[in-house]
């Protein structure tokens, strides 16, 4: 019974993806920053022309010189729009957009903000559209600036089955996997849950190699036994904080590029507020906090997280 009822559910919203594929307007998209840029360009090369804004003038002349239609303001990107897509630094900047925006658009128009905010915020923005007529989707992304040029980001999605539906046909173009987690504000719910859990698996793989260093075992005994044991995680096997193991990680690369601590940090602490507002316990997170923020003191907020091993080891 259950398995008819998810199959009438995913035809359910194959129609509703094939309406909102009929119906699709002009895009605006506001926040050209490290991963906006890369997301309108898949907008752009899936020919959706999207509308393009920034605040800085930097950023507005990098889309520019990449072939993206460039507005000089937030109302002239808006104009002739029937959906805001935003992908800006905090919540604040999203509800200063969102309310700025709401009013110039058409009833029915839908808003998708993929950056990742706090929970309250985002609760806070799909009652602004509501109350506007408007639908909206909070898509925070996973798959960092490498995720956004390849168009292979996985989105978390929160909001009414009918506003994810009419999402998914401009989503697809960015990503590869999107998975709708409920209602409004369960899509950040997710990210900042599983971040959590990255951020505090990062540290204790950290730990567990610099131990191993001072005691004589070797990374590669240990990286070799723990991947085919209980330790085995994500940031074991594909994100290993020591370099030599596994081939993707950024620990390959000195910590260059990848996932930077600051954004972590970020993301950490949007879960400690949201443990909070719900009477959660979170202790690992807050002490895998205190330590990001450590090493950011200690110049590493622009390296990968992983690098936090260099705290650990002793060599920062
Ligand atoms: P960024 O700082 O590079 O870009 C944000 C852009 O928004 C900037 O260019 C800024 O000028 C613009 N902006 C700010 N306020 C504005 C306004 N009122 N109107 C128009 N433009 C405005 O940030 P980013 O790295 O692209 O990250 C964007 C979001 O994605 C953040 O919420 C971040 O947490 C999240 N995220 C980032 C990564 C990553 O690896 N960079 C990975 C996953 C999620």
């Amino acid at each position: 019974m259950a398995g008819r009822g998810a199959r009438r559910r995913e035809l359910r919203h194959a129609h509703n993806v094939m309406i909102a594929e009929q119906a699709m307007g002009r895009i605006a998209f506001i926040g050209l920053g490290a991963m906006g840029l890369p997301m309108a360009r898949n907008l752009a090369a899936a020919n959706l022309r999207p509308s393009c804004f920034d605040a800085a003038e930097a950023a507005r002349e990098r889309a520019a010189s990449c072939g993206l239609d460039v507005a000089s303001s937030l109302e002239e990107a808006a104009a002739g729009a029937d959906t805001v897509v935003t992908m800006l630094q905090n919540g604040e900047q999203v509800l200063a957009v969102w309310r700025a925006l709401l009013p110039l658009m058409p009833q029915g128009a839908l808003f998708i903000d993929c950056s990742t905010i706090d929970i309250a915020q985002a609760r806070d923005a799909h009652a602004l559209a509501s109350y506007a007529g408007a639908r909206a989707v909070d898509a925070p992304v996973s798959g960092g600036v490498a995720g956004a040029e390849a168009g292979s980001l996985t989105f978390m999605c929160g909001g009414t089955s009918e506003a994810f539906a009419a999402a998914t046909p401009i989503l697809e173009k960015m990503g590869a996997r999107l998975f709708h987690c409920g209602d409004p504000g369960l899509g950040q719910a997710t990210k900042l849950c599983n971040n959590l859990m990255l951020g505090v698996t990062m540290i204790a793989t950290a730990e567990a190699f610099a131990l191993a260093e001072r005691i004589g075992l070797p990374a590669q005994k240990l990286f070799e036994v723990a991947a085919a044991s209980s330790g085995q995680s994500w940031s074991l096997t594909t994100y290993c904080p020591v370099a030599g193991l596994a081939p993707a990680s950024p620990a390959n690369r000195d910590y260059a590029t990848g996932f930077a601590t600051r954004l972590m940090l970020k993301d950490l602490r949007l879960a400690e507020s949201a443990a909070a507002r719900a009477g959660a316990v979170t202790p690992l997170g807050a002490a895998a906090a205190q330590l990001y923020a450590l090493y950011e003191a200690q110049g590493g907020g622009g390296r990968d997280f992983s690098g936090v091993i260099e705290m650990l080891a002793g060599k920062v």
